[in-house]
């Protein structure tokens, strides 16, 4: 029986977002909540980028450590042969990656401009899944960008050639949200049945559809006979109107009516840890959680009017889907409200070490506790807003790793 997994896009769809990014140190900590939470694969970037280099090196690093383990940590890049080789030039031990092309005749001619017929289309994909195979992948997706806008016999033409080349997967992309639950089922489905691959389904929330595409698209993947692999964001952040949110999708698939007894989860999520992952997501991109957010928002176990109040407090279940608990929510909150000692890019060894006693972490001796300080201090020049205790008990346990993930060289 086909399952559902979770690919996070977060750390490569998510910081896209125009006005929106996050430190080389969150985008860590949002992998090692993603791995935590259960989720199957982490997006984590970018492997051709220069200055995500020693970042993604660092993060295989956790991952070869046991830290970063058993999330699968994967790349983004074009569908293009120098790509592939330059992503294995910067990052020799990336296994895991996504190959993106469009495939839509509103792409081909819009953004190609005549440059490339469908045909050049398909003879990049396999030039470029043939030489990621080569340098050593372990899993590769074809994304088929703007695919919900492509000719459907197309796609399947595109499908078949990633499947002959040896691609793992194949990644519907609903690049601007065009989508409904009902076109993306029949689509997602007649691909898994003519193909024969998982399905990857990427959505956006342009006409407000997100989660509900994604559910229907699984749906038409495992009716399909294939595995479905929907794509999320923390907090559904995202270009546009954002991305399918990620603990309201997993909310949709496992507690929607019926759904989950026909459609389970390919492994055991940690729903304990939303609250956590998207209050920590919202505080690093600096974008408040709307209070009407599904499981995490403000007033999603809120009740106010009498009959709701009395009714609720008779039985939860008489005006709640699911409990607060589910969520790992309902902990007391430590505030500060008196005097408050805080570290950062201007603090000394004494205020640090106050800080650090705080959540019981001492150190062998003075020159210990300066090298912390030196790399809380960069840390803090790169968030330019206080550090979680989860970042300050980080860079306490990996020096080393976050030695890399703050040193960015500029161009040589
Ligand atoms: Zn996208």
């Amino acid at each position: 029986m086909p399952k559902i997994y979770f690919i996070d896009v977060t750390n490569r769809d998510g910081v896209q977002t125009a006005k929106l990014g996050l430190s080389k140190l969150e985008k860590t900590l949002i992998n090692i909540y993603l791995n935590e939470m259960g989720i199957f694969q982490s997006e984590f970037g970018f492997p051709t980028t220069r200055h995500e280099t020693l970042y993604l090196q660092a993060n295989l690093e956790l991952a070869e450590m046991g830290v970063l383990q058993p999330i699968h940590l994967g790349g983004w890049i074009r569908a293009i042969v120098s790509d592939v080789e330059t992503a294995f030039k910067l990052v020799p031990g990336i296994r895991h990656l996504n190959l993106s092309i469009s495939t839509s005749n509103q792409m081909i001619d819009g953004k190609f401009l005549g440059k490339k017929t469908r045909s050049d289309i398909i003879k990049d994909m396999v030039e470029a899944v043939d030489a990621a195979r080569a340098c050593g992948a372990e899993t590769i997706g074809v994304n088929a960008e703007d695919a919900s806008r492509t000719i459907l016999d197309f796609l399947v033409e595109f499908g078949l050639a990633a499947k002959e080349h040896g691609a793992d997967r194949i990644r519907y992309c609903d690049t601007l949200g065009y989508d409904n639950p009902f076109t993306i089922y029949e689509a997602v489905r007649t691909l898994a049945e003519t193909i024969g691959l998982a399905i990857e389904i990427h959505c956006h929330g342009d006409l407000g559809m997100a989660v509900a595409n994604s559910i229907a698209g699984a749906k038409g993947a495992i009716d399909g006979g294939q595995d479905a692999y929907i794509n999320t964001t923390i907090n559904g952040i995202g270009e546009r109107a954002g991305n399918t949110d990620l603990v309201a999708t997993i909310l949709a698939v496992t507690k929607s009516k019926g759904f989950g007894d026909k459609y389970p989860l390919g492994s055991s999520i940690k729903l304990t840890k939303a609250s956590k992952i998207a209050e920590f997501a919202s505080y690093a991109f600096g974008v408040p959680i709307p209070m009407n957010q599904p499981g995490v928002g403000a007033n999603a176990f809120a009740h106010a009017s009498g009959i709701h109040a009395d009714g609720v407090l008779k039985d939860p279940e008489n005006y709640e889907l699911y409990s607060f608990k589910e969520l790992g929510r309902g902990k007391p909150k430590f505030v500060e409200t008196g005097r408050e000692i805080i570290a950062g890019q201007y603090s000394g060894i004494s205020g640090f070490r106050h800080v650090m006693g705080k959540m019981e972490v001492s150190f062998a001796d003075r020159e210990e506790a300066k090298e912390i300080l030196e790399l809380v201090r960069y840390a803090n020049v790169e968030s330019q807003r206080p550090l979680v205790e989860d970042e300050l008990l980080f860079i306490a346990k990996y020096p080393q790793i976050t030695r890399k993930l703050l040193t960015l060289k500029p161009l040589e």
